[in-house]
Order: C-alpha cells, then sequence, then structure tokens
C-alpha cells in the first residue's frame, strides 16, 4: 500500500509506509496558565534546579517539565532528589543548588529475551559500558544482553520494593557516573548536546 502526506502549505511526499508520531504536548491548564509554560505546554523550569522561570515558589518535575532529557520513570525519580532539597533550601532562604544533571536511564527490550541499557545525562549521550558498578556491571550498556533482560524483570520488584517505600538504591546514583562508560566511543561531535 502506498500514499501521500500533504502538509499544511501544500508539500507532498509519497510514501510506502508511514510511521507517524502525533505532536508530543504538555498539559492544557499548563498551557492556559500565562508564563507557567513553554509553547507546547511543558512548565518551564531551571534544568538545574528544577525552579519554576514563572514564579520561585513554584518547582517541576517529571513529564509536566520542558527540560531536555527524555520523559522516563527515572528523570522523575532523580529529579526528585534534587526536588526536595531545593524545596528545604528556599524555605530557609538558601540558594538553590543546581543539582540536576539530567541522568535518565532506560532498560530497552529488544525482543527474543533480550534488552538493551541507556544511561545519559544532558552533556553525555548513551555510550557503552557497564552499570551500574564501574568496571563490574553487570548490565551491558548500548548492548543487546540476556543478563539485560532479566535486569529488566527484576526490576519490577525493585520498583515496588525499594522505589515506591522510599528506599536508597544501591549502587544507583542521582548524577550520571562517567566510571565505567567508554566515553571514548563517542563521536566529539556527539558527545555534547
Ligand atoms: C506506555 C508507557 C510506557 C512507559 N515505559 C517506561 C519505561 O519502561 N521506563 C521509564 O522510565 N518510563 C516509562 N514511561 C514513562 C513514565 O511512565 C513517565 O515518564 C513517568 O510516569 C512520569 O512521571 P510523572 O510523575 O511525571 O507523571 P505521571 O506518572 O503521568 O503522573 C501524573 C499524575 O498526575 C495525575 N493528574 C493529572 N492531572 C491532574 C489534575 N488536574 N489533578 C490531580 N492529578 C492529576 C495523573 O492522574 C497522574 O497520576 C512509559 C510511559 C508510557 C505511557
Amino acid at each position: 500500500m502506498s500514499g501521500r502526506l500533504i502538509s499544511w502549505d501544500d508539500r507532498e511526499v509519497p510514501f510506502d509506509l508511514l510511521v507517524s508520531i502525533p505532536l508530543h504536548g504538555g498539559s492544557e491548564i499548563v498551557a492556559r496558565s500565562p508564563g507557567l509554560g513553554d509553547d507546547l505546554g511543558f512548565v518551564r523550569v531551571d534544568r538545574g534546579t528544577l525552579q519554576s522561570e514563572a514564579a520561585p515558589n513554584v518547582f517541576a518535575i517529571g513529564d509536566a517539565t520542558n527540560v531536555p532529557t527524555s520523559k522516563a520513570g527515572s528523570v522523575a525519580h532523580f529529579e526528585g532528589e534534587t526536588l526536595i532539597p531545593n524545596i528545604q533550601r528556599l524555605l530557609q532562604g538558601r540558594e538553590l543548588e543546581s543539582a540536576y544533571d539530567g541522568h535518565t536511564n532506560c532498560f530497552i527490550e529488544t525482543g527474543f529475551h533480550k534488552a538493551l541499557m541507556i544511561d545519559f545525562n544532558y552533556e553525555i549521550e548513551p555510550v557503552p559500558g557497564v552499570f551500574p558498578e564501574p568496571h563490574v556491571g553487570p548490565l551491558r550498556l548500548l548492548r543487546e544482553s540476556r543478563l539485560n533482560h532479566l535486569g529488566k524483570l527484576a526490576f519490577e520488584w525493585i520498583y515496588w520494593h525499594v522505589l515506591l517505600p522510599g528506599r536508597p538504591m544501591l549502587g544507583i546514583s542521582t548524577k550520571m557516573q562517567l566510571a565505567g562508560k567508554e566515553l571514548g566511543a563517542l563521536e566529539p561531535e556527539r558527545s555534547t548536546r
């Protein structure tokens, strides 16, 4: 089957297979609150402190923000560890800490009982290496493995019994660890964004 894609300015693009992703936007309530959101309805925050640009006593984390990283559970989790001390600092009249570095990590199931894992931040794209323990792993970054898939399955238990009760996750730091990462594997122009 084939078709034609016709854009709003009347350009036409023929296609055999169309994979279309709708515009990703934030909350309508944010979009209609003057100064709070960007053009897409995401809350405009300082990417390090997570304080809203609209008002000092407003903070945002998770999918609601406009920070340039993934909309992912790990982002909301790591941001939470910056958010709480910064709310305490604000209440105590102290300077906020620009602590969130964009750290994100995700399993990516690739089928056949294997998965990839990626770990990155605002400055460093996903790189090969090991996770979470530097030089030990046992999970592999940017490489398919069965152990990564088992790690993803184990994470379900960790989610309910460690993350949700608010227990610390041993070996997982809020900031992206560079030890154990093959940073030289990146082409120079891809190493920052
Ligand atoms: C299908 C799917 C698969 C995903 N898989 C992964 C994955 O494998 N790994 C990963 O890291 N992330 C994954 N994500 C992304 C992850 O779920 C989100 O990034 C994460 O849940 C964001 O957390 P949050 O607290 O910001 O928002 P949410 O989890 O969306 O929480 C927002 C809450 O606010 C509530 N709410 C909304 N409006 C109002 C209102 N007006 N008043 C009161 N409450 C309100 C909502 O009901 C909701 O409970 C996935 C997302 C989807 C949809």
